[in-house]
């Protein structure tokens, strides 16, 4: 795949509402006519075959492809004094052909005693987008960025307030995963030398609107090396806000990995303004594409809803909520609110916390309620980049 397909409009991305929705879903707010920057081509961004006639067309055996790859998606390096197998003279034209360096640490914050750490990258155009490493005993998650911005406009997120800059390049999606791991290799996260072991699409971006790129992305992690990272495709999670002809594309994709919604509300009404594109496709229909994806792929969905304070945390909206997932192949995650900064909304009373999770619970839906790692460094909510009270670390 061309590093070209993400800033080409997305077929999906594209297929957007007909009609006059007040959303950014056309894409990025710029003057018509200039064209989004184009990320330097990165072997990330090719299947190895590909990296293979790069490597060939710069006058080199095309094993070196593999080589390189090893490099990358193995030991986790792009800096060619680390290539000892590599002829001394051609690791240069190789590293500056195949190898750029796509993002730049501009802030790193860490809490949880190191074992939360949130990076602000800059892109080569300027653009920011961050990532957040979570250690837990278990695994390792890394919640990527899959766009600058986003063009959603969902009220409560703060990459919703921004709108959309422009999608990432495949490369710059798995870069995020790619640095997580070389921290852990480098045993600079405490609990001793690890690996990643989950990827969740919960970072800035709406992944299924830069579809070819994230589905690119999702093949470059699980794929064994030297074609790819060789994560688990069941350890991988694609959240959206309810793209649905994409949900039936990546369905169709004979992947494995587990498809996150984000609902938030269980009647149109209110959904309609918690997530605008609701007014495109409606709640019976994000379902009805959810249950074809556990259809198809036989991973439970996973429904997001932030609990926000007296907006969607009614005891009725438990219960409407209840009676739409019962008996179905999905589990609820419920994420307390993380207030945006100058926000009128808020986390729910713990009392309706309670009583939401017990409603769910009484009509058989399995709930969880998602822990609020990192929230001292606004993680996981796209608020660093906006954040002007963030303390970088030395
Ligand atoms: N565009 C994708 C990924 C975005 S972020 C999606 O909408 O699914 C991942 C999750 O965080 C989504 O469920 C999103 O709705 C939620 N989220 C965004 N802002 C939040 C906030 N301020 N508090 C709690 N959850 C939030």
């Amino acid at each position: 795949m061309s590093p070209s397909s993400s800033t080409a409009p997305d077929p999906v991305g594209s297929a957007q509402p007909p009609g006059p929705l007040p959303l950014a879903l056309a894409g990025p707010r710029r003057a018509p006519g200039r064209g989004a920057a184009k990320p330097p081509r990165h072997l990330a961004d090719l299947p190895l075959a590909e990296r293979r006639a790069v490597v060939a067309g710069l006058g080199q055996p095309p094993f070196r492809a593999s080589q390189l790859s090893r490099h990358f998606f193995g030991r986790y390096t792009d800096q060619p004094e680390e290539m000892s197998d590599l002829p001394r003279a051609s690791r240069d034209p190789l590293t500056q052909a195949l190898l750029p360096r796509l993002l730049t640490a501009e802030r790193e914050l860490s809490c949880d005693a190191g074992t939360t750490r949130k990076t602000l990258w800059r892109t080569f155009d300027g653009a920011l987008v961050e990532s957040v490493l979570m250690r837990y005993p278990d695994r390792v998650t890394m919640c990527v960025s899959s766009q600058a911005g986003c063009g959603l406009a969902c009220p409560f997120c703060a990459t919703g307030q921004a709108g959309l800059t422009r999608n990432l390049s495949t490369a710059e999606i798995v870069g995020q995963v790619v640095a997580g791991a070389r921290l852990l290799a480098a045993g600079q996260v405490p609990g001793g030398p690890g690996r990643v072991s989950n990827v969740v699409f919960m970072g800035m971006g709406e992944p299924l609107a830069n579809y070819a790129s994230v589905v690119a992305a999702v093949r470059r992690l699980t794929d064994p090396v030297p074609e790819g990272m060789g994560i688990s495709q069941r350890s991988v999670t694609v959240s959206t806000v309810g793209l649905v002809p994409a949900i039936a594309r990546l369905a169709a994709e004979h992947l494995s990995v587990r498809l996150a919604v984000s609902l938030h509300a269980p009647d149109d009404e209110l959904r309609d303004t918690l997530v605008p594109v609701n007014r495109r496709w409606k709640v019976a229909e994000v379902l009805g594409a959810a249950w074809d994806y556990a259809a198809a792929t036989g991973r439970r969905v996973s429904v997001e809803y932030a609990l926000i304070r007296d907006i969607n945390d009614q005891a009725w909206r438990a219960d409407r909520l209840g009676s739409l997932l019962a008996g179905r192949l999905a589990h609820v995650n419920l994420i307390p609110l993380n207030p945006t900064p100058g926000s009128k909304w808020t986390a729910s009373r713990p009392a309706a916390q309670r009583e939401f999770v017990r409603r769910l619970e009484a009509h058989g839906v399995p709930v969880t309620v998602r822990d609020t790692r990192g929230r001292e460094i606004d993680g996981a909510c796209g608020q660093l980049a906006a954040s002007a009270s963030a303390r970088p670390l030395s």
